[in-house]
């Protein structure tokens, strides 16, 4: 595409797809072939030395995975990108490829729940050692850090309460001890946050989420310097092999597209739900990073364009009201997940959190009483409506 257009808005449309190259298809074609045929076998033999450019089979490179793969790496301002199979198989091929025995990695407290279980296993496994750091201060991260530190891992805002973590400080401290910062962007898609842009090194995706938008794909997204994703290619992502289909490459590509409409849409219904929410006699706490009480609400300033469509509560009552809130709903769904069209619910100490231990989870303020939100595309007067009868109805 024509480098002068630049702006995030038309590249989601355009980044990585030139339709002339494709017999002017306007959409870019679903290859849906696991194999690609030689002209002779001197090609066959040249393609595997790497002496000529093309594809051979398609876990090595697909061109409907190859358009995904550039697209994201231009929205997220990084070198080149590599797609997945589902958020864990993007996370697993990146942690896999940074690290081998007696390396240690440093965490964010709050992890995704199988990212918190992939490193539990590397370590029984593997001997690769990790910590976890509130990550607050420089301070925080520069007590935990080790010699054999090699990567410092971040989600920002932490899953689900929302506790955000300023990348610029990290990546402060990290650059002075050649740490590789990764940092889980899912919460908040490219739209709204671009670590790289800020100075961390690799970024993941569960496109799974926003990316894909519609609750439709499992699927994983990574970007980072070209000669990273060049080693991923032909190490973590050829030989575990947890790649992506043609198929669901191009629904991601087709998500990508609507990502800053939606997310404004998100966003915007977000906002206004969050603020009655904190209003309403029933709820004690929200945890929204557009919350100008929220304690990291610099940080969102600071780093994230817009708030997000996630928003975590806790209402006054116990497991028993959270679950009946829920139970009482009419159009908001009762479903995991996150980042769809259709407005989700879940109770975190019983679904998402239930594997971390109880007192973990009351150190990560995961109450029984926490409700976590993904606020959807629908009317934000439906969404709210639908809430407040079910809220009227709390003890
Ligand atoms: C969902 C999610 C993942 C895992 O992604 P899958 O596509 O489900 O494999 C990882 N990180 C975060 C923050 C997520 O929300």
């Amino acid at each position: 595409m024509n480098k002068e257009f630049k702006n995030f808005d038309t590249l989601a449309i355009h980044g990585g797809y030139e339709s002339l190259k494709h017999s002017g298809s306007l959409t870019p074609p679903l290859y849906q072939t696991s194999t690609f045929t030689f002209e002779t076998a001197e090609q066959g033999e040249n393609r595997f030395a790497g002496t000529e450019e093309g594809y051979i089979y398609s876990r090595l490179g697909n061109p409907t995975v190859k358009v995904l793969e550039d697209r994201i790496a231009v929205l997220e301002g990084g070198e080149a990108g590599l797609a997945f199979g589902s958020g864990m198989a993007a996370v697993s091929a990146v942690l896999l490829g940074l690290t081998k025995t007696g390396d240690h990695i440093l965490c964010s407290k709050g992890l995704y729940g199988c990212t918190f279980g992939l490193l539990e296993m590397m370590e029984e496994k593997y001997n690769i050692i990790h910590d976890f750091s509130d990550m607050s201060t420089e301070e925080d991260i520069l007590q935990k850090i080790k010699p054999a530190t090699k990567v410092i891992y971040v989600e920002t805002p932490i899953n689900p309460t929302m506790k955000l973590i300023d990348l610029q400080m990290v990546v402060k401290v990290a650059k002075q001890h050649n740490i590789v910062v990764v940092v889980d962007n899912t919460f908040s898609s490219p739209y709204l946050q671009q670590p790289i842009m800020l100075g961390c090194d690799i970024v993941i995706h569960s496109a799974t989420k926003y990316i894909g938008g519609h609750g439709d794909v499992i699927a994983g997204l990574v970007v980072g310097k070209q000669d990273f994703i060049n080693e991923l290619a032909m190490t973590t992502k050829k030989d575990i092999g947890g790649i992506i289909s043609p198929f669901d490459a191009w629904l991601l590509i087709r998500g990508l597209k609507t990502l800053s409409v939606r997310m404004d849409r998100h966003c915007r219904n977000a906002k206004e739900i969050a603020q009655l929410l904190k209003e309403h006699q029933n709820v004690s706490e929200i945890y929204y990073p557009g919350d100008p009480d929220n304690p990291d609400y610099a940080i969102a300033q600071k780093q994230m364009s817009q708030s997000g469509g996630l928003i975590s509560f806790t209402i006054k009552g116990t497991k028993k009201d959270a679950q009946k809130l829920m139970n009482d709903l009419k159009l908001i769904k009762i479903a995991v997940s996150l980042g769809d069209t259709e407005t989700l619910i879940q109770h975190p100490a019983t679904m998402t959190h239930a594997v971390v231990p109880e007192e973990s989870r009351q150190e990560m303020g995961i109450t029984d009483n926490l409700i976590r939100l993904s606020v959807g595309l629908e009317a934000w007067e439906d969404i709210w409506n639908d809430l407040e009868q079910a809220l009227k109805k709390v003890r």
